[in-house]
């Protein structure tokens, strides 16, 4: 009999590719920005090219609503496996449990070895604790405020408490968090049915099972994975490894395997109904998306009344409103803005204020206070046009009252 695939070294590969690209992102750039950043100061969330201010909140509520959505069903077709194989925490118990073994057996005495683990286990916390603050500020500045002293109050509150609930977690409580901590877990349960994959023990085999304890001895947990379904199961499959071991022994296949639920039992079918109608909805969300940033505008422009200031009526019969303008460059290169009425309502108007060449830098906003002059009383229009032009372009327009 051909022996069977041992799981355990494909999901060490996924673990450590998903833990490589995790650290790596915040390293890569696009165009001279983050691939994937918040920038906090300037509120902009910098995704693959595109910088997203957080005023465009509608694409921030689609990109949440796809994550929910992709979140539900990858639960409901292929399980806890993100527990087992992706989650940051497994990955983080398995170091910890690497690191403790391998200084126990290379270092002499018991102290020394707990001592170097210990070392390392604040190491890899201050790790994962910039890792996490490169999403918000570039690894280069990261380190060179960190030396100076001056990462800020809330990203110094941040990197700090991170790295030191890493190392707790890493020293004391590792997988212990799977089984009692974690919302995750529960939540992913309620969110599978009859066709989820799951790591089961095989009834209809249970007669070929030797109760050697292999499988047992083996989970991180601690369950007994022929007891059923069970909320510590993280579904790393170390047990059906195990199993495959003993009962390649015995000429035989292993008990323990992934599938889509019991064929008998209704299951078997990862493709139904209600992960289409999921899989479809993510796909129409990812479109919107892609859309909305494809389509967003490079400008923007908001025009407000200034507060507590009446319209004046001036001797020579004019009038004068007062407005306060915010000008955002929403594009990834500085540009060069000039305000201007629109052509079929201007005449008898004219801008007052700092409204032509306007530089701003890229992804940054500016706020402007001008007078709009109606040199006839009533002027003709009450209703004009703002129009934020670059060069011959109109790139943003904006309706304006004269009167109010
Ligand atoms: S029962 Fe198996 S798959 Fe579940 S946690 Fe234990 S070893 Fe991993
Ligand atoms: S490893 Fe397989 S044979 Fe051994 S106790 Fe577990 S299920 Fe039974």
């Amino acid at each position: 009999m051909t022996p069977q695939r041992k799981l355990g070294p494909f999901r060490q590969s996924v673990q450590w590719i998903t833990t490589l690209v995790l650290l790596l992102i915040p390293f890569v750039t696009v165009g001279g920005e983050s691939l994937l950043r918040l920038d906090a100061p300037s509120r902009t969330l910098l995704f693959f090219g595109a910088a997203i201010r957080i005023e465009e909140l509608y694409l921030f509520l689609l990109a949440t609503l796809i994550l929910v959505f992709i979140f539900l069903f990858v639960t409901m077709v292929f399980g806890r496996i993100w527990c087992g194989w992706l989650c940051p925490q497994t990955t983080l118990s398995d170091l910890a449990g690497f690191i403790l073994k391998k200084t126990a057996s290379l270092l002499p005495g018991k102290l020394f070895p707990l001592v170097v683990a210990h070392l390392l286990f604040a190491l890899l916390a201050f790790l994962v604790g910039a890792n996490l603050i490169w999403y918000f500020i570039p690894p280069a500045e990261f380190f060179e405020r960190l030396l100076n002293g001056n990462l800020g109050l809330v990203a110094g509150i941040t990197f700090w408490s991170t790295a030191a609930f890493v190392y707790l977690d890493l020293a004391f409580v590792r997988r212990l968090f799977c089984s009692t901590l974690c919302p995750y877990g529960r939540i992913q349960l309620m969110a599978m049915d009859r066709n989820t994959l799951t790591l089961a023990f095989n009834p209809a085999r249970t007669s070929d099972c030797i109760r050697c304890g292999a499988c047992v001895r083996t989970c991180p947990t601690g369950i007994d994975i022929r007891d059923g379904l069970q909320v510590e199961c993280i579904n790393c499959g170390r047990c059906l490894d195990a199993c495959r071991a003993i009962m390649q022994k015995q000429g035989k296949t292993g008990l323990i395997h992934y599938s889509f639920g019991i064929t008998e039992q209704g299951g078997g079918r990862p493709l139904n109904s209600k992960s289409l109608t999921l899989g479809a909805l993510v796909l129409v969300l990812c479109s919107l998306l892609a859309a909305g940033v494809a389509l967003r505008k490079e400008a923007s422009l908001k025009v407000r009344r200034a507060d507590m200031i009446q319209v004046k009526h001036l001797a020579d019969g004019s009038l004068v409103n007062f407005f306060t303008i915010t000008i955002e460059n929403r594009s990834r290169k500085p540009a060069v803005y000039d305000l201007v009425i629109d052509g079929s309502s201007k005449a008898g108007l004219e801008l007052l204020g700092p409204v032509t060449g306007l530089h701003l830098a890229a992804n940054d906003n500016r706020r402007i206070d001008l007078l709009v002059k109606a040199s006839s009383l009533p002027p003709k229009q009450a209703m004009i046009q703002l129009q934020l032009m670059q060069g011959e372009r109109i790139v943003a327009a904006e309706p304006l009252s004269i009167l109010d």
